[in-house]
């Protein structure tokens, strides 16, 4: 088998060569060279230790020397090189005590999660695959080099990983290797928050995020969001609802676009209906006001999961107004196009598509009808112009200090403003706008 390397990296492969040592590309790279997908990143494994691999390369970095990596910088990039290694015994499921370089390929390749990731390719050399990575590329399976048991009690994060590489790439994950997810699900406790969330996010913006579905399943949900378990157990009696919480919350994280803030907020949009649910006594269920409570449960939910700010404010406020739909009129989406945020705008009508294609077909067409009024009315609001903040107001405060007007009464009168303009876009003249100031602070 011949696969396409880039010109840097079967560069760094053929400088280690001429100098002695064993070198390959290895992992993920050469799976999805394999695969014919772009790869992230091109790792290599050398036999050279650290010192060589300084020695023999004029620009690089000490990235983990203790780990045996050294990045090598070319003008087109940096690779990581690292020394053929075997992980030594992991106390606390996280870090391997120490690793131990060893010159054998396979030994390097056996401390790899995946069959699928412990390939390692060279041009002179070719494919190096001695635990069955082709095979199961070809089947399409994600197993475990060695015993499942071993390798998770080793490193828990690993069982994300694989949940998270199933969805990437569409695999099955082998039965063997499931059963131990499920056996091993309690030692996620043991991976940090960041590192959970890095894997949740590959997830929800892969190809396959209803795999999502998966990690409740193997039980991994119960352990770093059980708020999402008590979604899958609150069903929801209403005409347009045609799953519970849960599996409408994974529809419509798949109907959303793959953008991390659209694909959290479909995710977490309705986490606030378990604890709001109320069955009136046609049997009916009701949950008024989740959006807020929502936005409330999301914002601690993605805090503990180590989020950054602005994903936290923006998946937020799309929570908080998903309950919201304005009239498919152009001054009333003028209004919602200032209170939400003019930029968060679109990403709100995504949401409030997706949420619809996710529900049952019960008046279904009638609410994308809805939403692509909505487009249209935001789209004339745009095209004209329309004033939507107060930086758009043809007045400003120092024409109101001008006026006399003082302290908490500018900003009152600047937002009695703002609501004449979004109500009617001709009021906003400067003119117009002074003559009713002044009454407007005569009257104060
Ligand atoms: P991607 O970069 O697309 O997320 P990848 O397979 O390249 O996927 P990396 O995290 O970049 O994943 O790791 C590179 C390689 O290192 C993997 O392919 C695998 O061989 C090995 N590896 C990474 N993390 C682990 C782990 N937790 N346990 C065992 N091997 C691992
Ligand atoms: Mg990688």
């Amino acid at each position: 088998m011949r696969l396409k390397l880039p010109e840097q990296v079967s560069g760094i492969i053929d400088r280690l060569e001429a100098a002695g040592y064993e070198a390959y590309a290895v992992g993920g790279c050469v799976r999805d060279a394999v695969l014919a997908r772009e790869p992230s990143d091109w790792d290599i494994t050398t036999s050279a230790r650290p010192e060589a691999v300084k020695r023999i390369f004029r620009r690089t970095v000490d990235t983990g020397l203790k780990h045996g990596t050294v990045t090598v910088l070319t003008e087109d990039g940096q690779y990581e090189v690292t020394t053929f290694r075997i992980d030594g015994v992991y106390l606390d499921g996280r870090h391997p005590e120490e690793v131990i370089f060893t010159p054998d390929l396979k030994e390097d390749l056996l401390r790899r999660d995946f069959t699928i990731n412990a390939m390692a390719y060279s041009p002179r050399t070719g494919l190096v695959d001695p635990y069955g990575g082709m095979k199961d590329l070809q089947k399409k399976l994600i197993r475990c080099v060695g015993d499942p048991d071993a390798r998770f009690d080793e490193d828990a994060l690993r069982i994300l990983r694989a949940v998270r590489f199933s969805a990437q790439l569409g695999f099955r994950i082998g039965d063997k290797t499931r059963m131990s997810v499920i056996r091993h699900a309690e030692m996620l406790r043991k991976i940090s928050a960041e590192r959970i969330r890095t894997e949740l996010v590959k997830l929800l913006v892969s190809p396959n995020p209803e795999i999502f579905l998966d990690l409740w399943r193997l039980g991994l949900t119960a352990v770093f969001l059980p708020e999402f378990d008590l979604m899958m157990e609150t069903p929801q009696h209403t005409p347009w609802h045609r799953y519970n919480v849960g599996e409408h919350s994974v529809r419509a994280v798949c109907a959303a676009p793959a953008d991390e803030i659209l694909r959290l907020a479909m995710l977490l949009h309705d986490v606030g209906k378990p604890a709001l649910r109320y069955t009136d006594s046609f049997g009916r269920d009701h949950f008024q006001g989740h959006g807020k409570e929502g936005a409330k449960m999301a914002r601690e939910i993605l805090k503990r999961l180590k989020f950054d700010n602005h994903t936290i404010d923006e998946v937020t406020t799309l929570i908080y107004w998903h309950e919201y739909w304005p009239a498919v009129e152009r001054a009333e989406v003028r209004r919602a196009m200032h209170q939400i945020g003019p930029e968060r705008f679109p990403s709100f009508l995504e949401v409030l598509w997706a949420d619809t294609a996710a529900k049952g077909p019960y008046q279904q067409e009638e609410n994308f009808a809805w939403v692509r009024g909505l487009a249209g009315q935001m789209e004339a609001v745009l095209a004209d112009g329309d004033p939507l903040e107060l930086k758009d107001l043809a007045i400003g405060g120092e024409d109101l200090l001008a006026l006399g007007v003082r302290g908490r009464e500018v900003g009152r009168i600047l937002q009695g403003a703002l609501s004449r303009v979004l109500e009617d876009p001709a009021e906003n003249d400067r003119e117009r706008l002074l003559a009713w100031a002044e009454k407007e602070a005569e009257g104060a």
